[in-house]
């Protein structure tokens, strides 16, 4: 089942209709796998907000997604498997670590940052969040609650891909409520030993390092981040099964059987759950700029599939129904567009707070998800065909829209923001 969208969308009744040529967006277009070129949605023209570096960036990164990506990825989605020749390919593009200053990291703006999360998911989802695991939450944990030396050990490794990285918070029993993790740290001489359990947990069956969160009983039972090495004895890791959401991507359960790391291994800027709080906060912003890549591929595809599909004697973009769900994607896109833009403006001035990030995550998945489901739906029965795109982004849609915390718990942290009242228990 490989394929490309172009071959279905030429396919059904593409009939001598001319693709009409939309008057209000801008000029920019992208070029799909025949060539063909279609409106790049940027109807709010974002592009001039950006600097040059920012959107040199960005089309290294599309132009890499185009190229890489989208022409190869059915296959390996089908099979949930990681297509892991991308990963020297994605070496070269120099991006891992993205906003991280020093340590041979990239220190790119946190716009550019999101920029890449966008286009890496309007190639594939699981793609972005494999390397989103990796240099966000993995490379991001050791970079805010690292020494200095830790840093200066991971980092530039990690940067290069030398070394990959994976986060373990989730646990079996403790999702949303992660204040409350159960996996415990305790101090032994030179040592900590660790025992516990973790789910859900992104390349935790391959990473060289994960980043394991645990209660440190030696500082008050205090949540802090330890440092787990690949083939450390106790450390078990079996791939999760049956996944119909980011299927590309490997999710592992994990138990963590008297796991002794050496006392240096425990990040020495962790001091407590607040601690793993602010690298959600960042990375979350990297999730709401996913989001907005995975709602663009869905837009992208149904305009050109509409343009295309004849019914009734014309193509489908031409009756008012089909129109309203299109305006509704571009419109919803745009809003995205804006809050990513500005989110990422705050986030490098240093001003950007939880709450934000929340907006950002629960607007930019909520609305995508929705965008996902109409695209499917203007396509009719081609929706369903993962050779049109949609639907795979539409079910990666599901995984994004729950992790790193949910649209319930994004809300609750929004409504205490404004009421001051925590509703959370
Ligand atoms: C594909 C995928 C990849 C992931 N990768 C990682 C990873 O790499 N590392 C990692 O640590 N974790 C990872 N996660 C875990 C993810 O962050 C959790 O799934 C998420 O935080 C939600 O936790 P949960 O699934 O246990 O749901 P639960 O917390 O059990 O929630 C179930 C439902 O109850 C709702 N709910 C919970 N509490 C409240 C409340 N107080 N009020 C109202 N409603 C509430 C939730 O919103 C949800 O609808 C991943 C998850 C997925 C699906």
């Amino acid at each position: 089942m490989t394929g490309t969208i172009s071959q279905s969308i030429t396919d059904p009744g593409a009939g001598s209709a001319a693709a009409p040529t939309p008057s209000v967006e801008t000029a920019r277009r992208s070029t799909n796998l025949i060539g063909e070129t279609f409106p790049r949605p940027d109807f709010y023209a974002v592009d001039d907000l950006l600097t040059p570096e920012e959107r040199a960036i960005r089309d290294k990164v599309r132009a890499f997604a185009d190229r890489e990506i989208i022409p190869i990825i059915t296959p390996y989605w089908e099979r949930a498997e990681f297509p892991t020749e991308l990963i020297p390919k994605v070496k070269e593009l120099g991006i891992m670590g993205g906003a991280i200053r020093g340590y041979d990291c990239p220190g790119i703006s946190p716009v550019a940052d999101g920029l890449i999360s966008t286009e890496m998911s309007r190639g594939d989802a699981s793609v972005s969040t494999f390397f989103g695991v990796h240099s966000g939450l993995a490379m991001g944990s050791i970079y805010l609650c690292g020494n200095e030396e830790q840093k200066r050990h991971w980092l530039p490794r990690m940067a290069r891909l030398e070394k990959l990285g994976a986060f373990g918070l989730t646990e079996p029993y403790v999702g949303s409520d992660a204040a409350h993790i159960q996996t415990t740290a305790r101090r032994d001489g030179n040592e900590y030993v660790l025992n516990g359990a973790k789910r859900w947990i992104g390349l935790g069956h391959i990473a060289d390092v994960i980043v394991v969160w645990a209660r440190d009983e030696e500082n008050g039972g205090k949540v802090a981040g330890f440092l787990v090495e690949k083939g450390t004895p106790g450390y078990e890791a079996t791939l999760m099964a049956g996944k119909l959401s980011l299927r590309a991507l490997g999710n592992a359960d994990i138990t963590l059987t008297d796991v002794r790391i050496p006392v240096e291994n425990r990040l020495g800027n962790s001091r407590d759950f607040r601690d793993t709080g602010r690298v959600l906060t960042a990375t979350r912003y990297g999730v709401a700029c996913g989001a907005l890549g995975n709602a663009m591929a869905c837009y992208e595809a149904a305009l050109a599939y509409a343009t295309r599909r004849q019914q009734f004697g014309k193509p489908i973009a031409g009756y008012q129904l089909i129109q309203q769900k299109l305006v509704t994607m571009l419109s919803e896109i745009t809003a995205m567009q804006l809050l990513c833009w500005r989110l990422g403006t705050l986030f490098g001035q240093g001003k950007m707070t939880p709450e934000q990030a929340s907006v950002a995550k629960l607007n930019n998945t909520t609305k995508a998800r929705a965008i996902a489901a109409m695209a499917r739906d203007l396509m009719g029965g081609n929706g369903i065909l993962l050779d049109n795109i949609v639907i795979r982004h539409q079910a990666d849609l599901e995984a994004i829209y729950s992790y790193e915390g949910t649209a319930e718990v994004q809300t609750l942290v929004i409504g205490r923001s404004i009421t001051g009242q925590q509703a959370f228990a």
